[in-house]
């Protein structure tokens, strides 16, 4: 493949599938105020992180936009862990709060483990208290992580079923590697990690007819690695001179495969569309309601 060589692939339109998402979602959430529920989501930031900021915001924009509560806690960076752990615990007793989120990374003085496994797991909306891992892992109801959640829905919604295809994860994080994997397993994929220490990473991707790539590094998969007509998931944000770019070689890559997301408007919208698709289950679990349709595994 050449420069030359016309772009082929389907593109993959997060940016679209996850407006589609929240309006679904606000549908849902007024049929729910209409029997005298509101979902509410809370979300705990602690410190100044400027990108955290920005994140903070954007879901308290977007959860008001759905219909639902907007619950925010700034904290200073030097507030104790105790003083977290109370305020995680009065959340946790709070029945006008169906969802937690206690926005990442930490500051260093806190041990985020503690912290996240706090949160009640029934509102533990980002998927990472060990109960829900747990869940995942052994095929139970659980609270998904939200990145790797909307990644299998752009899969399912490209591929229809994925029972079989080989699929190979680059990067094993908690929050979005090791989830994509279980998920991929649970949809009867022939899942592959690779890592940091994996070995002939090009050969290993070659097989693949998905590819989710999580690792952050600005284009680091190349675009001979692709197999023809593969789909390929992008889920790297690596800021750069020419601003956001993916993990992927997107014009490389998007000369060989069958579908590929882009960076920005690929997963990147998906994830907070799940935040708000996860305070949604929380909700029906919390008041005895069924599962809202399409939005759980
Ligand atoms: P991480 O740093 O926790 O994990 C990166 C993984 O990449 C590690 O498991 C590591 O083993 C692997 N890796 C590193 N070098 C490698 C190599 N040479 N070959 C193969 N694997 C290698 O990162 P993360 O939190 O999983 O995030 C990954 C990327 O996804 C980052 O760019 C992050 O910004 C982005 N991200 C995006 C969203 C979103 O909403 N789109 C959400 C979460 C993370």
């Amino acid at each position: 493949m050449t420069a030359t060589t016309p772009i082929s692939a389907t593109l993959i339109d997060g940016k679209a599938f996850a407006a589609d998402l929240r309006a679904r979602i606000a549908t849902q959430v007024r049929s729910m105020k209409d029997n005298g529920i509101t979902p509410g989501l809370a979300v705990v930031l602690v410190g100044e992180d400027p990108a955290s900021q920005v994140y903070v915001k954007s879901k308290g924009r977007m959860t008001r936009e759905v219909g639902m509560n907007s619950y925010e806690h700034r904290l200073p960076a030097e507030t104790s862990q105790d003083d977290l752990l109370a305020l995680i615990g009065r959340l946790n007793d709070d029945p006008d709060v169906n969802g937690i989120l206690v926005q990442l990374p930490l500051p260093p003085h806190m041990d985020e483990a503690a912290v996240i496994n706090a949160i009640d797991p029934a509102k533990d909306v980002d998927g990472f208290h060990i109960l829900n891992v747990g869940r995942l892992a052994t095929g139970q109801k659980a609270m998904v992580p939200c990145t790797p959640l909307g990644c299998l829905m752009l899969l399912r919604d490209r591929l229809g079923s994925l029972s079989g295809k080989n699929a190979l994860v680059i990067g094993r994080s908690n929050i979005v590697g090791k989830p994509m994997a279980q998920l991929l397993l649970r949809d009867s994929a022939t899942v592959t990690v690779a890592h940091s220490r994996t070995a002939n990473l090009p050969d290993l991707c070659r097989q693949a007819d998905i590819v989710v790539a999580a690792v952050g590094r600005a284009n680091f998969v190349q675009g001979d690695w692709i197999k023809p007509g593969a789909t390929v998931i992008d889920v790297g944000i690596n800021r750069g001179d020419d601003g956001l770019v993916g993990d992927v070689d997107f014009d490389a890559a998007a000369r060989v495969a069958g579908a590929i997301t882009p960076v920005p408007g690929g997963v990147g919208p998906m994830t907070i569309a799940c935040l708000l698709a996860n305070t949604l289950t929380a909700t029906a679990r919390a008041n005895g309601l069924p599962d809202p349709q399409g939005l759980t595994p």
